[in-house]
């Protein structure tokens, strides 16, 4: 296989290699307080062997991959949602079984791999939390050195998970949007590979495999696909995956990939229905991992959603958490809330699908990751007993 990078503006091809991130001609026309301009994709080109993995997909080679097991992750079938919901044919894509807990390996896995056939030792990254705990985790099971920029506020099990993991934790003053500009400034003037989703082009290639994986599992393309969206690079990865089954002539055709926005950060969405990103608002939502004020990916992932007829919904923190509940508690399945809001916006509109369509829940995050947003929902008993008499 071939590999190299491709503008997703104007299909400029680059060689693959670290110094690029952006393409150097469209990011000159980067405004700010907008969705990053010439975000850049992998471009293969080649014919994979007959029984491929997901892996034979990623442009780099399996001696440089970390010892990890990232990826091929369960694919439920939660017979007791499926009834309630009259849905034969639903499934559930559970990320939550990666090492560190979310979806995000999968970009960091591929990072980490990058860096090292690069010999780079250190990469920054800024996140909301998920991005950083997973680049620490993967950076600890490769060897690198990673310091992330988070707010001040992230949920704490995601900062004493990247502490744990040894990584330099600097917590910033001010939100994810704040963080990923400090992050950037910090890589440009002292070095390291920055991570940043959709910054960094094996971001969006890293998160292909969760479709690759789907496929394979499926052994055929979904009719629906939703997928929990903040910056937009997961959306992007899903489409990435299907596009480049369908180049390969793995794959007979794109499904519908729908985004779910938490209404408090539907910044994307609001561009879906109006063609444009217009001056961000600040973004508030309980489910802090899909909480950006600028989708950073913003331009490419509708841009995507347009060419292949997907769409994209938001919901309300009130669905999100009520999601979060029925999820735990019809399939045992227990997801932080930007995790179970994929089932949100299903929730939201399944009696307008029709059935039996096949249709696919990414859940992303695992629940334990936000303790204080989960315990929302649920009461912890007051009263502790000495003696079984005690009960009522
Ligand atoms: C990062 C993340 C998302 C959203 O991914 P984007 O690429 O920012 O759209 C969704 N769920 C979880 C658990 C995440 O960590």
């Amino acid at each position: 296989m071939k590999y190299m990078y491709q503008c997703s503006e104007c299909e400029q091809i680059y060689d693959l290699g670290p110094e690029l991130m952006l393409c150097p001609d469209c990011s000159r026309k980067q405004e700010p307080t907008r969705p990053l301009r010439g975000v850049l994709e992998v471009k293969l080109e080649g014919q994979p062997a007959q029984n491929w993995q997901p892996r034979d997909l990623l442009p780099v080679e399996s001696e440089y991959f970390p010892a990890m097991p990232v990826g091929d992750t369960p694919l439920w079938e939660p017979y007791r949602l499926r009834k309630a919901l009259r849905f034969p044919h639903l499934f559930i894509k559970d990320d939550t079984v990666n090492p560190t807990g979310s979806l995000k390996d999968r970009a960091s896995f591929l990072v980490a791999a990058f860096a090292r056939q690069h010999g780079l030792d250190r990469i920054v990254v800024a996140s909301t939390g998920n991005a950083a705990s997973s680049m620490a985790g993967v950076g600890a099971a490769t060897g690198l050195e990673v310091t992330i920029f988070l707010p001040v506020r992230a949920p704490r099990p995601k900062m004493v998970q990247a502490l744990h993991y040894g990584a330099t934790l600097i917590p910033v003053n001010g939100n994810y949007d704040r963080a990923y500009e400090l992050s950037l400034e910090f890589s440009r003037t002292r070095g390291g590979f920055n991570r940043n989703t959709a910054y960094n082009p094996l971001t969006i290639e890293g998160k292909k495999t969760v479709a690759l994986e789907i496929i394979q599992q499926l052994g055929q393309v979904p009719d629906y696909i939703f997928v929990p969206t903040g910056d937009g690079v997961i959306l992007s990865g899903v489409f990435k995956g299907f596009r480049d089954l369908i180049s390969l002539g793995l794959a007979p055709r794109m499904p519908t990939v729908v985004a779910v926005q938490a209404e408090g950060s539907n910044a994307l969405y609001r561009a879906y229905l109006t063609g444009d990103f217009a001056e961000p608002v600040s973004a508030a939502t309980v489910a802090d991992s899909i909480c950006v004020d600028v989708p950073r990916n913003g331009y490419h992932a509708l841009k995507q959603l347009k060419t292949y007829g997907g769409t994209c919904i938001s919901v309300s923190d009130r669905d999100i958490l009520a999601a979060q509940c029925e999820l735990a508690r019809t399939t045992g399945l227990f997801a932080e809330p930007a995790g179970a809001t994929a089932l949100a916006g299903f929730l939201a509109t399944h009696t307008h699908i029709p059935n039996p369509s096949t249709v696919c829940l990414l859940i992303t995050g695992h629940g334990l990751k936000d303790i204080d947003t989960a315990l929302k929902s649920v009461k912890i008993p007051r009263k502790a007993i000495s003696r079984i008499e005690e009960l009522p």
